[in-house]
Formats: C-alpha cells, sequence, structure tokens
C-alpha cells in the first residue's frame, strides 16, 4: 500500500487482504494449528505451523508494519514478551541503557531477569542528552527510550539520542506504547526498533493482551527477534490477532478523543487548588513541552499528577471516582486512575502522592466533573 496515505486510511486498509476463497472484506480468524503441505508432502506452503506464522498474525504485522513505517514486525503474547525478545537478542557481556523513569515492568525485567542473562545496565536522566552520553560504555549494545516515560512522562530528544548512536553503532529501541503511531513515529525519527504494548491503545478496550517489534530499515538485530520469537513461543493467539486488527482500523479517530480530552483535563488539573503538579507534556509549563512538540503529533492521554498531600489523600481521591475506574493499565475507551506507587511495588522511586490517570473516550464534561468530585474528598 501506497505509504503517502495518511495514517487514517492506511489504519482501516494497510495490510488488510480479503479472503481469497470467498471475497471476505474481512478475513476469518484462522484457528488451525496445522496447514497442509504441499502436492509431494513437501512443506512449500506459507503456513505450515501456527507458532512459526498464521495468517491473522501475518496480516497484524503486516498493519503494524504500516502504522509504524517500519520493514518488518514481530507480534508477541504481550508488551513484556515483546520487551525480553529485545534483551535477548543481545549477548551475556552487553551493556544497555534505560530512562530512570521506565516502566516498571520493563525495569524488573532487566534488573532482575536479564542480569541473570549477564546483561549489563544502567539507569539514567534521558529527558537530558549529555547524561546519555556520559553513560555510555565500550560494550553499550543498545539505549532503551520511552518518551513520554512512566509514571513522569518526561521527554527525551530521540533524534539527538539517535545521535549519540549512530557514532558508536549503538541499537536505539523506542517504547511506543503511550503515544502510538498517531502521536509519534520514532523510526522516521531515526530509532531502529519501536516496541509496543499493544493491551493498550491498540486493543483500546482493555480485553486483549499483546505486545510487537517494529523493525526500520537494515535492521541487523531484527532476525534475531524474530527467531526468539518463534523458538520461545510467546506468540499472540489468532483470535487475539483478529481482534488486535479489528480494532486497530478505528486507532487513529480514539487517539484523537484521547489526545483532546486529556488535554482538557490537564488544563483544568493544573488551575486546581488541590493539586500540586500536573505532568502533561501538552502544558506549554512542562519542562519537556519544546522537544514533544517537536517530535510529537500531539500529545496523548496519559496523565499523572500529585495531589496537595500524602499517600493518603491520593488513595481518597482515586476511591471517590464513579466513571474514573479504579484500575492499573491504560489505553482503554474507559477512563481508569491509580495511585501508581501502589501498583509499583517496594522499589518504586514514585511519589506517593501521584495518582496515574489514562483519559478515556467518555465525555470530557463528564470525567472533568468526575475527577472535581473526587478531588472534593480531600
Ligand atoms: C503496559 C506496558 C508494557 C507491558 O505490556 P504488557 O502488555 O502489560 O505485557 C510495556 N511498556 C509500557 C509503556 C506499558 O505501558
Amino acid at each position: 500500500m501506497d505509504k503517502k496515505l495518511h495514517l487514517e486510511t492506511l489504519a482501516i486498509h494497510g495490510g488488510m487482504e480479503k479472503d481469497a476463497a470467498t471475497g471476505a472484506i474481512v478475513p476469518p480468524v484462522q484457528r488451525s494449528t496445522i496447514f497442509e503441505h504441499g502436492e509431494g508432502g513437501m512443506l512449500e506452503t506459507d503456513f505450515s505451523y501456527t507458532r512459526q506464522d498464521n495468517p491473522n498474525r501475518r496480516q497484524l504485522e503486516r498493519q503494524l508494519t504500516i502504522l509504524e513505517q517500519g520493514e518488518d514486525c514481530a507480534t508477541f503474547a504481550s508488551g513484556v514478551a515483546a520487551t525480553a525478545a529485545v534483551f535477548q537478542a543481545l549477548e551475556p557481556g552487553d551493556h544497555v541503557l534505560l530512562p530512570d523513569d521506565v516502566y516498571h515492568g520493563t525495569r524488573k525485567l532487566v534488573t532482575h531477569f536479564m542480569k541473570k542473562w549477564g546483561l549489563n545496565y544502567s539507569l539514567a536522566d534521558m529527558s537530558r542528552p549529555e547524561v546519555v552520553e556520559q553513560n555510555i560504555r565500550p560494550e553499550t549494545r543498545l539505549i532503551w527510550i520511552e518518551s513520554p516515560s512512566n509514571p513522569l512522562l518526561l521527554i527525551t530528544d530521540i533524534p539527538a539520542i539517535v545521535d549519540i548512536a549512530r557514532k558508536r553503532n549503538i541499537v536505539v529501541c523506542v517504547d511506543n506504547t503511550w503515544p502510538t503511531p498517531v502521536n509519534q513515529q520514532p523510526l522516521d525519527l531515526g530509532a531502529d526498533l519501536v516496541v509496543h504494548s499493544t493491551t493498550k491503545y491498540f486493543g483500546g478496550h482493555s480485553d486483549i493482551l499483546g505486545g510487537a517489534v517494529i523493525a526500520g530499515e537494515n535492521t541487523e538485530i531484527f532476525p534475531k527477534i524474530r527467531e526468539i520469537q518463534i523458538m520461545t513461543g510467546a506468540v499472540p493467539s489468532p483470535d487475539d490477532c483478529w481482534l488486535l486488527s479489528r480494532s486497530i482500523r478505528s486507532l487513529p479517530y480514539r487517539m484523537k478523543g484521547h489526545n483532546e480530552h486529556a488535554m482538557q483535563i490537564a488544563r483544568f488539573l493544573s488551575d486546581h487548588p488541590k493539586i500540586a503538579d500536573v505532568f502533561y507534556p501538552g502544558l506549554e509549563s512542562n519542562p519537556g513541552h519544546e522537544v514533544a512538540a517537536r517530535q510529537m503529533k500531539a500529545f496523548g492521554g496519559m496523565i499523572s499528577f500529585t495531589v496537595k498531600g500524602k499517600a493518603d489523600e491520593a488513595l481518597k481521591v482515586v476511591a471517590g471516582s464513579q466513571i474514573v475506574a479504579k484500575a492499573t493499565s491504560l489505553g482503554g475507551v474507559e477512563s481508569t486512575w491509580e495511585h501508581r506507587l501502589s501498583s509499583e511495588g517496594e522499589d518504586s522511586t514514585t511519589p506517593d502522592n501521584l495518582i496515574r490517570l489514562s483519559v478515556g473516550l467518555e465525555h470530557p464534561d463528564d470525567i472533568q466533573d468526575d475527577i472535581a468530585r473526587a478531588l472534593e474528598s480531600i
């Protein structure tokens, strides 16, 4: 498909193929785990066994490749499985650089699990490119970026980090779960790999778990990631692929709603007397705003904020909502919020009065009124 088409059009048509047997516009779920070999009993057909490849998975991978302007994609059973595949593609003794405000699951994966594999790491403040440069070692093989970060929504200047990495042949991988390709396209900014938890905005309805790695041009590491996908087998089911393919078709319009509503709520929160700080890169007062405005088309649906007070006050506010669901995760049509420190657990550095909010697609005035009411409880 012509990559010059707009994202709204690509989301609907890109990578979709009519069912050859029936002409069905939406291809069916192919639950069969096995596919018949060719005439002479030889394996000469496209598909053989579903862990290796499946028509629904292949379609989903085509769709994601097109939306991120990549060359290839490997999908996984969850976002952390996709993340793990990237780190497993490195060698023991290699060194990786992570943001100090990275998604806590990624931090744990590297600091606990991959450490046993012999992977070395440093955590750095990636909102400052000079700090990234200072932390690079001769054995640094990969820089992991999450922008906006989780949960403080710190912004990393992606092209600046790509510049630093290029000179040293270091792979740059961006976790683009929060912005989605609608708001930010890291491969276009020079990154080598993009990772997604498709559980979030791609799925968009809090009912699918999934992950993906999308590779840009000439990415030497990608064939290893494909090998890990097939050999370790954390692949998505045909049903999940089908449902995700369906959800992706409305992603650009859902993101427009998330972006608009979050901007309204961020403005409302920053004027509220019971709020200490609002972390949202769309606000002109945010330290990352200028860089975000350069590399993002819009600022997304996630907001973190601190209430005046401590954990008790934050928990009271969370408990006080009627529309905003008290739940972890993000990216669904329904608004959700949580006391983030409770979710992250012991070794978290998240402030104890911080609430993380995923702004949904309810009418923004209803979300705002619900939050206003909840804030009356402190
Ligand atoms: C949720 C999330 C993940 C992990 O994805 P799962 O689908 O839960 O395994 C990774 N990165 C970010 C930024 C996330 O929000």
